[in-house]
């Protein structure tokens, strides 16, 4: 393959890869998104191992062969419910590439000299350091997702000096790794200090947060990719990676803007700690259980009903029947929508997949921001496994770990149902008083099992 073919062949995956991000932001046109990233995907890759520069091509087939096979294995094998985790453990190996890539790059600089190895340079220090920072973190965050490490975050003393100093001590390393033109010590001290960053910036950030890391991890991962493709002199590599850091930038702050949390403050962790569980205690009183009789009865007289899902309906895989619920209901006239909450479920969007999945109408599954004003004027809402996105004490209680954070206001309907097996808590460990409001009531077990006894009933 010629150089020239080559570089069209990057121009057309660059410009797929975009139109690919433009159709994941809508569900209409996700499906083509997919198509348009695994197309670019392809030529990207065919065109770099055919780059008329690469040498023992068989070893790369063979690799690829050995990576696909694990890849595929992996992706059919994996729960919805585990896809976050699945995310974390990708960008940790982006991550490592990355410092890979740079320590490979240092060791082979060819015969440049002057101000052009300082850049080369500077490019190798920083490309290991975001490197070195996704891969701990993102490997903490598998952890964390997976339940191998507390979801708590480590609250070590002095811990924002602690990150202060990684920083600019990696700073004055980098000069020193540029002024004595590629030292060996300055890169291999700071890629220790990355390493050790990245495990306490992802291990001091609390459960509630971890949307946003996932998202800021994904934002890395690609800026250590746009690294690698700095060292590589690969110009596809730098535009896929900027696009994926900027993304993962954006998504990163559209999420701390639905949780109304500054990114800052994320970054500097300690949310979702149990400091103020004394005041989730106050709140708990009696709750009121009904069946699945009872809540059938509930839904023949009501004119409006809004479902709100949460994690529970995605480990129950209760969308199915959820959907046949939402058919019969709106076949007996009775007006059902979907309130989606912007970090429902463990993953952004988690939620909309699972109803796309089971063929709900796009038409009814409308946004919180989009919702939020019309519980009061609804009959009967369904929380089915939400907790913490449905907490009261979100928007009321400023001694909550999540005040502030916009919730569904779901408790302003007539009747609210919340299905869930006992009384714990969500993923950000705080009580719900949600649960002891006067016109709420409980209906325990399995959320499929629940919505599917809901339909015999009706
Ligand atoms: P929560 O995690 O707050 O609550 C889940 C609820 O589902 C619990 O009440 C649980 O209660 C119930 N549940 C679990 N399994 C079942 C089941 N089989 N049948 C019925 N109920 C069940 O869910 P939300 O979606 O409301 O909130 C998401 C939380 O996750 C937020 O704190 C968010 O910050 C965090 N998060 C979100 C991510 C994202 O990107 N969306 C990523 C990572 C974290 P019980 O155990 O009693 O059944």
């Amino acid at each position: 393959m010629s150089q020239g073919l080559v570089t069209a062949s990057y121009i057309v995956a660059a410009v797929l890869f975009i139109m690919s991000l433009a159709g994941l932001s809508k569900q209409e046109s996700a499906k083509a998104g997919n198509w348009y990233g695994v197309a670019g995907m392809a030529i990207a890759l065919l065109a770099t191992i055919f780059n008329p520069e690469v040498t023992g091509l068989g070893w790369i087939i063979v690799a690829m062969a050995i990576g696909a096979a694990i890849g595929i294995r992996f992706a059919l094998k994996v729960e919805m419910t585990e896809m976050p985790e699945l995310i974390a453990i990708l960008h940790s190996f982006v991550g490592l590439a990355a410092v890979f890539v740079g320590y490979n790059t240092y060791m082979d600089h060819g015969d440049l000299s002057g101000a052009m190895l300082n850049i080369h340079n500077t490019e190798i220090f920083l490309g290991v350091f975001i490197g070195a920072v996704t891969f701990t973190g993102s490997i903490v965050a598998f952890g964390k997702l997976r339940g191998l490490v507390s979801s708590k975050p480590l609250t070590l003393p002095h811990r924002h000096k602690l990150n202060l100093l990684a920083v600019v001590v990696s700073a004055f390393l980098l000069i020193w790794f540029v002024q004595v033109e590629g030292s060996t010590f300055p890169l291999l001290v700071m890629t220790l200090i990355a390493l050790a960053f990245g495990w306490h910036l992802v291990a001091s950030i609390g459960g509630a947060d971890m949307p946003v890391v996932i998202s800021m991890l994904n934002s890395y991962s690609g800026w250590a990719a746009a690294a690698a493709g700095f060292m590589l002199s690969n110009d596809l590599l730098i535009v896929t990676g900027a696009l994926v850091g900027s993304s993962g930038a954006i998504l990163s702050y559209i999420m701390c803007r639905a949780m109304n949390r500054s990114f800052i403050s994320v970054i500097a962790g300690g949310f979702g700690s149990d400091g103020t569980a004394a005041s989730s205690e106050e709140e708990e009183g009696e709750y009121t259980e009904v069946n699945a009789e009872d809540v059938a009865e509930m839904l023949k007289g009501s004119s409006s009903v809004i479902i709100t899902p949460g994690y529970g309906m995605a480990v129950a895989q209760a969308q199915y029947p959820v959907a046949e619920l939402v058919s019969k209901l709106r076949a007996a006239g009775v007006k059902v929508r979907f309130g989606i909450h912007p970090v429902a479920g463990r993953l952004p969007g988690h939620m909309n997949v699972l109803l796309a999945e089971a063929k709900v109408p796009y038409d009814v599954v409308l946004e919180m921001d989009e919702i939020n004003d019309d519980f009061d004027d609804t009959d009967t809402v369904l929380v089915i496994g939400a907790n913490d996105t449905v907490n009261p004490a979100a928007s009321e209680d400023p001694a909550s770990p999540i005040a502030g954070m916009p919730v569904l206001e779901v408790w302003k309907a007539q009747q609210v149902v919340v299905f869930k097996r006992s009384m714990n808590t969500g993923y950000a460990g705080v009580q719900n008083p949600l649960f002891f409001r006067e016109n709420s009531v409980m209906l325990f077990g399995d959320a499929k099992d629940s919505v599917d006894n809901i339909l015999r009933a009706l």
